[in-house]
């Protein structure tokens, strides 16, 4: 069900190329550049967890409503989340998350969808063993959750985590500090709340995953956001994300896609220009159609909003707060231009090695003969298929400053040698299949935030409010879980459109006045 074949793809795409012809007949006005012209009530951008649920609760509560949802990809919905087959030991292929895979008990709102679709949930197999943290060239190998960093700084480490998790508690009661707090980076706070070098490279390390950015680059106000968005700094770090949907955390978009009906989902249908005025918003795409609507919902990550002309222009917190998230992403850093590779192998040899398959590495020292100045892995964990059958590793690169990989060979070397660091090299040599996704190449980055720019989205007058017809969700949008699957549910679902005018949400149904 979650990996359609390609039998079912050309069906689909065959269906939606048809009814959107016939659409385009009933609307056979051209547009200004030369396109056809479309018109709904609601028009969603982006068919991601975050789109295509708004699309759902739309409908759900007024099926009259003429929907329609615009997807820049061509070939699939889900943004984030992307299941492809990787081959196992057994000759079968089965499909493996690239992206958005794990999710806490507290995840209720996935886990709901999960539960309405038919899908299974299931906890992830316990990998017992020693964990691995590499930060430079130290390696420690430690069992449970405390690395073995010694007495004074493991008390140093307790006091930084605490007064992290202090702050992000009761970051929307202290307002005035907001300010100063996004004045700084991460990581001059963490200078500040801790004293010695070990602690903050080990806070460093644990940080860049649960932020998806450098502490050194990113904004202090915005990570405190974040974790304040979890329940706490603690409850970011000690949630267990232990719970995976079997058939793939995409085949909830791919059955949203369906419920919603495939002739509302239309694909390859890249946002380009806005134009919006008191009466209705005006969306072209890049092949020159053009949607007319009385409201629109973007869903697009921040940094991607930034490629999209807003006529007229946004306000000035918003349009800042874009474009600062753009140019921060387009400098190469974490989650920005993240490559994940999931490796299938015929036994878990980690485990007889004593380790869980869990390794955090933050600037580990390059790999013998790479062009790449750090070790190519920055974060792997065991995703072996919930009945315990089939061993999995999955990889993701993450902080890789300027430089880049010549080609896909040169990476997949890399990251076999870095693993070799750690295991003996040919268990790791040989793996069933080794499949991969870049993330950089696709129009769904992350979107962490510099410094100065995280105050517009804590202040109610910033992104989080609409702006006319125009309503903004998606995982960067969340007030719970931000840069989660759920986050990205819960923006669509209930926030965004709460203070709308017109169109109002209150916590049960949509409601068009
Ligand atoms: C490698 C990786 C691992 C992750 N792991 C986890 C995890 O384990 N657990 C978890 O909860 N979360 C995880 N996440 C985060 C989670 O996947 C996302 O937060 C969530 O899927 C975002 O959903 P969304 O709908 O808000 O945005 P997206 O999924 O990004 O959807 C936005 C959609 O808009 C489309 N789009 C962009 N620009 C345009 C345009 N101009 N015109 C039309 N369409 C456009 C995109 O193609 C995309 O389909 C992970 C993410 C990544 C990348």
């Amino acid at each position: 069900r979650f990996l359609p074949s390609s039998h079912t793809c050309q069906l689909i795409l065959a269906s939606l190329f048809a009814v959107y012809s016939s659409l385009a007949k009933d609307f056979s006005q051209m547009s200004a550049f030369g396109g056809a012209q479309l018109s709904c009530d609601v028009a969603i951008v982006g068919a991601g967890l975050s789109g295509l649920s708004a699309a759902q609760r739309l409908l759900q509560a007024r099926p009259d409503l003429r929907v329609l949802v615009l997807e820049a990809a061509e070939d699939r919905v889900g943004g984030r989340t992307l299941t492809k087959p990787v081959r196992c030991a057994d000759g079968e292929s089965r499909g493996w998350c690239f992206g958005g895979s794990h999710m806490a008990k507290s995840h209720s709102r996935m886990l709901q969808l999960a539960k309405d679709f038919g899908l299974t949930v299931s906890e992830q197999p316990e990998s017992a063993g020693k964990n691995i943290l590499e930060i430079g060239d130290t390696i420690d190998r430690y069992e449970g959750e405390t690395p073995n960093l010694g007495t004074l700084t493991l008390l140093d480490l307790d006091k930084g985590i605490k007064s992290l998790d202090k702050l992000s508690k009761t970051l929307m009661e202290s307002r005035p500090s907001w300010t100063n707090l996004d004045g700084m980076t991460l990581s001059k706070k963490i200078e500040k709340e801790t004293w010695r070098q070990a602690t903050r490279q080990c806070l460093t390390a644990i940080a860049e995953p649960c932020f998806d950015g450098e502490p050194d680059r990113i904004s202090c106000l915005q990570a405190l956001r974040i974790a304040n968005s979890a329940g706490g700094f603690l409850a970011l770090l000690s949630d267990g994300s232990e719970l995976r949907i079997e058939e793939g955390a995409q085949a909830v978009c791919t059955a949203l896609a369906e419920r919603i009906g495939s002739d509302r989902v239309l694909l390859s249908r890249e946002l380009m220009q806005v134009s919006a005025t008191e009466d209705e918003v005006r969306l072209t795409v890049r092949s020159g159609e053009e949607v007319t609507a009385s409201y629109a919902v973007l869903t697009p990550p921040l940094a991607v909003l930034s490629r999209i002309r807003f006529s007229p222009e946004l306000p000035a917190p918003k349009r800042g707060l874009i474009e600062a998230a753009g140019s921060f992403a387009a400098s190469p850093g974490w989650m920005t231009s993240a490559v994940t590779a999931v490796l299938t192998y015929p036994t878990a040899f980690w485990r007889s090695q004593g380790c869980s398959g869990d390794i955090l590495s933050h600037l580990g020292s390059p790999v013998p003969g790479s062009a790449m100045p750090v070790a190519p892995i920055a974060l792997a964990g065991e995703v072996t298929s919930p009945d315990g059958r089939q061993p999995a590793l999955m990889v993701a690169t993450g902080y890789t400053t300027e430089h880049s990989w010549p080609n896909a060979e040169a990476r997949r070397a890399d990251i076999l040698s870095h693993l070799a660091r750690f295991f003996p090299r040919p268990e790791v040599d040989g793996y069933v299949d080794y499949v991969e996704h870049d993330w950089g190449a696709s129009p769904t980055g992350a979107s962490p935030l510099p410094p100065g720019a995280a105050v517009g989205l804590c202040d109610s007058t910033g992104l989080l409010q609409p702006t006319g017809r125009l309503h903004f969700a998606g995982a960067d949008f969340a007030t719970e879980w931000i840069g989660t699957m759920e986050g990205a549910v819960q923006s669509a679902r209930e926030r965004p459109m709460r203070c709308c005018g017109g169109w109002r949400l209150d916590s049960e149904q949509y409601k068009i006045h």
